[in-house]
């Protein structure tokens, strides 16, 4: 089992840990729970073999964590990446622990991955990895026992095939099993923009508590399916968006950049299996930036949208930008946010500002349960409620605690998780679990 990146790494999941060591300080909490909370439940590793077009075989180092499931079956996506580790997806699957505590989804967190570059695949090669992760994954997932979900380079395609592989594994139909399918095959009306629609909402509520203006400067850093529609949200409502990257670059335009042509041109590029391309070939008339340069510029708003650790303390010092709303998980470093604290910069946390997709991933699970299907202006206002009363729990607690939002969201979550395993057993018969 070979992931690239440094196998003894525990990096990037004690950097996590830090968000809930600051949260102890508020919420009163046994050593035995700590213990629990920072330790994941189960992790399961497989070698997938993958036939190749021309008749070879690949082995991709695959991963699933199921980091903690006393508020619910584990939730969380697969991510199809060539920097995918044990590190970053222990991480990951603790912070969709704390994600769907602090949004109130009756989940607890996991997270998946693959170590590939799917770019470099066809349809049909990306088609065999897809259906060989769940062959191997088949006895740990399940729609009450751990829900995958798409992530960073997998989509509703991807989540169709996985679930139809697991439908002829376990010869019957859940629709429950997986989230972010296809429309045709279960999946929920408003799944594909969830993410980002959560994003939208949670940035039109720090609007009016920060003061953030439509003449705004905005920058976002990643066009993938959280970016990309996130610049359309904001686009549409007259904000100006003047840097948006890929991984290839960013784009830059000082009068804003026209969203609409940005799209057009990806979707030309997205018809089949991911490209090789960057939007920064678009940049005709404005100049194309490195993503380093694009998180330094002088903006009012900074977007990260692709993934974790890019504001670290190496680059701190020269963020501009007042608000920071994380849609990636984990943008921020937690040194780099003590900085950013210290220059009177808003961080808008990533397990409030992201957590539209899980929300909806939740609303598909229960229509899948309940063969009740919604329409699309159902799911948005669902969503509206759900991710505005979860930003004001959190700015509430903010304020109430004097603390800055990333670790008043870690307190709700503590509490919410703190009241399950209160409630669940004696903390004697928990330690013997
Ligand atoms: N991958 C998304 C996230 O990080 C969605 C997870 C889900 O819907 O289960 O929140």
């Amino acid at each position: 089992m070979v992931f690239k990146r440094d196998l003894c790494s525990t990096e990037i999941f004690d950097n996590a840990l830090k968000h809930i060591q600051k949260a102890y300080g508020f919420v009163e909490i046994s050593e035995d729970i700590r213990k629990i909370l920072e330790h994941p439940k189960e992790i399961f590793l497989a070698n997938l073999p993958v036939e190749m077009d021309d008749g070879s075989t690949n082995i991709y180092p695959a991963i699933r964590v199921h980091y903690n499931d006393i508020l619910g079956p584990t939730k969380g996506g697969i991510r199809f990446h060539p920097s995918v580790s044990e590190d970053e997806v222990k991480a990951l699957a603790f912070w969709m622990t704390f994600k769907c505590a602090v949004v109130g989804i009756p989940y607890g967190g996991a997270k998946g991955g693959v170590a590939v570059d799917p770019k470099n695949m066809s349809a049909h090669e990306l088609e065999h990895l897809s259906r060989a992760y769940v062959q191997a994954m088949a006895d740990f997932i399940g729609p009450d026992k751990d829900i995958p979900a798409p992530d960073v380079y997998t989509n509703a395609t991807i989540m169709g095939w996985m679930m139809d592989e697991y439908n002829q594994i376990t010869r019957k139909q859940n629709p429950g099993v997986i989230t972010g399918k296809p429309v045709h095959l279960g999946g929920s009306k408003g799944r594909e923009t969830a993410t980002s629609l959560g994003g939208y909402y949670v940035f039109l509520e720090a609007a009016k508590r920060y003061e953030i203006k439509k003449n705004a400067r905005i920058a976002i850093q990643g066009f993938g399916n959280v970016g990309k529609y996130l610049a359309k949200f904001l686009y549409d409502d007259g904000y100006k968006i003047v840097a948006v990257s890929d991984s290839k670059g960013a784009a830059y335009d000082e009068g804003g950049i026209d969203i609409h042509k940005m799209l057009e041109y990806k979707k030309a590029q997205a018809e089949g299996a991911p490209t090789k391309k960057s939007i920064c070939d678009l940049s005709a008339d404005g100049t194309c930036l490195t993503n380093e340069q694009l998180l330094e510029l002088d903006v009012d708003v900074l977007i990260p949208a692709a993934l974790e650790d890019v504001i670290t303390k190496k680059n701190a010092d020269q963020i501009k930008a007042k608000v920071i709303l994380e849609m990636a998980n984990g943008p921020t470093s937690s040194d780099a946010a003590e900085l950013l604290k210290e220059k009177g910069i808003i961080i808008i946390p990533d397990i409030l500002a992201n957590a539209g997709g899980v929300i909806v991933s939740y609303f598909e699970w229960v229509q899948n349960k309940t063969g009740l299907y919604w329409e699309e202006e159902g799911v948005h206002s669902k969503l509206k409620d759900k991710i505005t009363k979860a930003f004001d729990k959190v700015h509430s607690a903010s304020l109430k605690r004097s603390t800055d939002l990333r670790t008043a969201a870690y307190i709700v979550g503590l509490l919410r998780l703190k009241s399950a395993l209160e409630s669940r057993a004696t903390e004697k018969h928990l330690k013997r679990k």
